[in-house]
């Protein structure tokens, strides 16, 4: 990877050529080089063994990621997404653990007029893969005291900082035309200022969440910042560092997911400096030879947090202070009906697995396209719909009773509160089952904590097609991680706001079986929970887990 970014030529490689090239897949070095352009190249996993054994190639698709700073998408730029879906994807898209937007599908000839219709919507699909700063990720909610002005804005600023200088972009999918060195006509390059020939040593992960606001699962972001008064009375942000979620399987022993440490506090008119201090870090400290401990949490791991201190204020070129108390971390959805700072309304619509499909995209796109809403792509996968007035209200949720979709009241907590990554057909990496068997898992989790009486229980439940983590399983109460194609690794004890790793509690379990591990558990809980006891948090007080 590290000689095929350095050759690249700022990330263009023979991307011009193999786009324009009859067949219907690129070659591996350009693969790497599409995640760039927030690329993946995959194969439709439901019929690969069958063509395998039919001696057809795989049946090359591809998996297009914008990057949506924030999660904040105006009325224009959802419809154009909800229109490509039709004309370029499976007739459905779905909104990331990280805010963004990903469109599943997509044939090469497809992916330069997608992309050029993004970029005609002022949505880009660049560094929404890579080894760059990933999609910044903000608490999505416009609350009603503007703070979320604060968050987005910021989001917005680091993203335009962080983007890659490259125009390989621009030639590749929106000129189609390469640029030219004048001196050589030679094919150009750009200069990356902060990322260099090789960019990062893998992807970065920025999270911005307000004090207690778990709704970002702000501990899993390999830098997460918190406004918050310092201790001498300024404005500011503290400043977590080296959290993140993936494993391998294979390796247990030094590859784990992580929460983030306190780093310190810096006053607010140095914190996009502090930024690119801690990725500047990452650029020089990560492990560029084993992209398996590539990331940020492993410096931490290996060399701790002072010294990692050391190295971020070297290139800061300023001393951190100390951070202040940080409250407790609460779960927050933001989902159903809150006012926001203008007198508006916003309503936060639950999607299951964030895949607008069906009824959901039918009814989302009639609100949006009759009430111009603008909106916001939640961490959690779901939407908000923002800039309600309150005449609008019963209109709007007219739409959705009409169309059949539920939305945040009418659902049992553990079916809003749940989340799962897309996994099979389309991951490369998927193990197992996720998305698609969500929806079951639910329901007989539903039943086994209506059996106890704990219908009402606010239960996170969250289900992955493999250890990479995307749907954040290792923070949740319940964690349900592929192992195998038929079975899943269970982890327990997860903190509902995010600030406590769930641990493993059985290994290779069907999902049957499923019942006959939680049950137990639920059976305890049931009887000897605590007032107000989350069910992470009794798992973490009493069990007895590895
Ligand atoms: Fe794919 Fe694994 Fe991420 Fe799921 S967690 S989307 S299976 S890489």
């Amino acid at each position: 990877m590290e000689d095929v970014k350095a050759a690249s030529r700022s990330l263009r490689g023979a991307l011009s050529q193999e786009l324009t090239d009859e067949t219907p897949a690129f070659s591996a070095d350009s693969g790497h080089l599409l995640k760039f352009h927030g690329i993946y190249q995959q194969d439709d996993r439901d019929v690969r063994r069958e063509r395998t054994r039919s001696g057809h190639e795989p049946d090359h698709i591809f998996m297009v990621r914008a990057s949506v700073p924030g999660g904040a998408l105006s009325a224009t730029q959802w419809l154009a997404i909800d229109r490509l879906a039709d004309t370029v994807a499976d007739g459905t898209f779905r909104l990331t653990s990280r805010g963004g937007i990903q469109l599943h599908f997509a044939r090469k000839e497809g992916l330069a007029p997608l992309i050029r219709s993004l970029d005609e919507h002022l949505v880009t699909t660049l560094a929404a893969c890579g080894d760059v700063v990933r999609n910044i990720v903000a608490c999505p909610a416009p609350l009603a005291d503007s703070r979320q002005k604060v968050l987005l804005d910021l989001a917005q600023r680091l993203a335009v900082r962080f983007r890659p200088r490259t125009r390989a972009y621009y030639e590749v999918w929106i000129d189609g035309e390469p640029a030219l060195s004048a001196a050589e006509a030679e094919p150009a390059t750009d200069l990356e200022p902060l990322y260099g020939t090789t960019y990062l040593p893998r992807k970065f992960k920025i999270g911005l969440a307000w004090p207690g606001d778990g709704c970002t699962d702000l501990f899993s972001h390999d830098l997460g910042l918190v406004p918050i008064t310092g201790t001498d009375g300024a404005d500011g942000f503290a400043v977590l560092v080296g959290g993140g979620l993936g494993a391998t399987h294979a390796r247990p022993d030094d590859t784990f997911p992580r929460l983030a440490d306190l780093l310190g506090w810096v006053p607010a008119e140095a914190v996009e400096d502090l930024a690119e201090a801690v990725v500047l870090a990452y650029r020089d400290l990560g492990d560029r030879e084993d992209r398996k401990r590539a990331r940020l949490k492993y410096v931490l791991e290996d060399i701790g947090v002072a010294a990692f201190r050391r190295e971020v204020e070297a290139r800061l070129g300023a001393r951190l202070a100390p951070a202040p108390a940080l409250p407790p971390w609460q779960a927050h959805d933001h989902l159903g009906w809150h006012s926001q700072d203008d007198g508006r309304w916003f309503l936060g619509v639950p999607v299951p697995s964030g895949r607008v499909t069906g009824a959901w995209r039918a009814a989302l796109a009639e609100v949006v396209e009759r009430h111009r809403t603008d909106l916001r792509v939640t961490p959690r996968q779901d939407v908000l719909l923002t800039g309600i007035d309150d005449a609008e209200r019963t209109a709007v949720e007219a739409v959705f009773r009409r169309h059949g979709v539920a939305l945040a009241g009418d659902l049992a907590p553990v079916r809003r509160l749940a989340m799962a990554c897309p996994a099979l057909p389309t991951c490369g990496q998927a193990l197992a089952e996720a998305e698609r068997v969500a929806p079951d898992v639910l329901s007989v989790m539903e039943g086994e904590l209506g059996r106890r009486g704990l219908s009402g229980l606010d239960l996170h439940v969250r289900m992955t097609g493999c250890p990479n983590g995307c749907a954040r399983p290792y923070t949740a109460e319940i964690g349900i991680v592929g192992r195998s194609k038929t079975g899943y690794d269970v982890h327990l004890g997860g903190a509902p706001g995010g600030d406590r790793l769930a641990r493993p509690a059985a290994r290779g379990v069907k999902l049957a079986d499923l019942p006959s591990v939680l049950g137990p558990w639920f059976d305890r809980f049931a009887t000897e929970r605590e007032p107000g006891e989350s069910f992470g948090d009794f798992v973490h007080r009493t069990g007895s887990l590895a």
